[in-house]
């Protein structure tokens, strides 16, 4: 089936479009790719791959500190990155993008300066019951340290926030909330603005983990009016040990910095120290550099598709996906909120989730098995052993969803 995708003058053929990615074309054990471990991290389109090579071949030079040509390039390139960065999320500055390895080091520079700073024995901090680790274990850290307590939003069995639950939780205590955008366990896209503005009648700040956001949702931090945000670049076609964290002035302003030494230096004595300004006082030591600039690389992919366009593409395989699953016996998909992006997690009854996964690795299918980091919500909420994971990107058709129905089909007939 040819799914043509056509949205505000922008269209795509998604076997087009595949050819763009080069890794996808080849064999697993003697059969052709199926990439459904895009949670995990997604693949990246040539114009990603060519721009960590031209950057190399071209302007690699350290950034902010020569006078040379050439670092005067790799400066441009890298701060022009920060500003497409800046358009992608619609923030209002450019000082408010903080260049990071990914969304885990984005929430522990979060937890680790502002939190450090101002949380205080007795106070509370909510996070929901679908968290990440990397957005649960900062916090159960800080609040330890700190003999803060940490809450926890409930969901539903659908895998929905019950968010009168949540508004429940408010109260002067409450000093930081950090939830997840997108679950990637789950798929479920949280209604983060009615949290931020019920948090906000409190004036507590809210940090949006989008790691699984940025590659399927338009994130719009003003409308949103988040006070931090962050992800990661390898989840949004772009390379590994990049991402961002998004934080108001005002909160940037007032955090320490997070790392000493380099970039975040204005001026030092032997006796003390100046430091930089936003958003340098937070980028210690030299950055990565190409992980910027391409990332920037993706970002031009993203919109040249159209994020509603892929958004689109991805729903209409979620649906199908679902249909077709459904039609197998024991199946049991694990979150079926109303909001979903791409991922499904599932469970086939009496099969164990590893067995699943490496009978579809036989077959070229990679899907993910386990605990998707974030055990509590898979072993403590739903009670299971793990789950199989498979979530979609722009590139992935109706045909492999069939070969992975077929899989699943081959997995029981083995397994039953
Ligand atoms: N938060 C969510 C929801 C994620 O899915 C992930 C990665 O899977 C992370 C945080 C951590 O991202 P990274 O490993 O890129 O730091």
């Amino acid at each position: 089936m040819n799914i043509d995708i056509v949205n505000e003058n922008i269209s795509f053929d998604v076997y087009k479009l595949r050819k763009e990615f080069p890794l996808l074309d080849q064999q697993i054990n003697g059969c052709p790719l199926v990439y459904f471990d895009n949670a995990a991290t997604n693949q990246k389109p040539l114009s990603v791959i060519n721009s960590i090579r031209e950057y190399y071949e071209t302007i690699n030079s350290n950034v902010h500190r020569g006078i040379h040509t050439l670092s005067e390039r790799a400066t441009e390139a890298y701060e022009n990155s920060r500003e497409k960065v800046r358009e992608f999320i619609s923030a209002s500055g450019s000082n408010e993008i903080i260049f990071v390895r990914g969304t885990t080091e984005a929430v522990n520079l979060a937890a680790s300066t502002y939190g450090m700073q101002f949380i205080n024995e007795g106070d509370e901090i909510i996070v929901s019951a679908m968290e990440h680790h990397s957005n649960l274990v900062p916090w159960q850290n800080l609040t330890s340290r700190k003999k803060a307590l940490l809450k926890f939003i409930p969901i539903t069995d659908n895998g929905e926030l019950v968010m009168d639950e949540f508004k429940s939780m408010l109260n002067e205590k409450v000093k930081f909330i950090s939830v997840v955008y997108v679950s990637n366990t789950l798929g479920t896209i949280n209604p983060v603005k009615e949290i931020i503005s019920a948090a906000h009648s409190y004036n507590i700040p809210v940090f949006i983990d989008a790691a699984q956001a940025s590659p399927h949702i338009k994130i719009d931090v003003k409308e949103l009016d988040c006070d931090f945000l962050a992800f990661s670049g390898h989840k949004t076609y772009g390379p590994t040990g990049i991402g961002i964290l998004y934080a108001k002035e005002k909160y940037l302003d007032l955090m320490p910095p997070y790392q000493f030494g380099g970039e975040m230096i204005k001026n030092v004595s032997y006796e003390h120290t100046e430091y930089n300004n936003l958003p340098f006082k937070f980028e210690a030591g030299t950055p990565n550099i190409s992980g910027a600039v391409s990332l920037a690389s993706a970002i031009d992919f993203i919109n040249e598709k159209g994020l509603l366009n892929i958004a689109r593409h991805e729903s209409d395989l979620l649906k199908y996906a679902e249909n077709r699953m459904n039609e197998i016996e024991g199946m049991n998909i694990i979150g079926n909120a109303k909001n979903k992006t791409g991922v499904i997690s599932f469970i086939i009854n009496g099969i164990h989730p590893y067995d699943t996964g490496s009978i579809l690795d036989n077959l070229g299918i990679a899907v993910r098995t386990g605990f998707h980091c974030t055990q509590p919500l898979i072993e403590q909420r739903y009670n299971l052993p793990g789950t199989v994971r498979i979530s979609f990107a722009v590139y992935n058709t109706v045909e492999e969803i069939d070969r992975f129905i077929d899989g699943l089909h081959k997995v029981k007939k083995m397994l039953s």
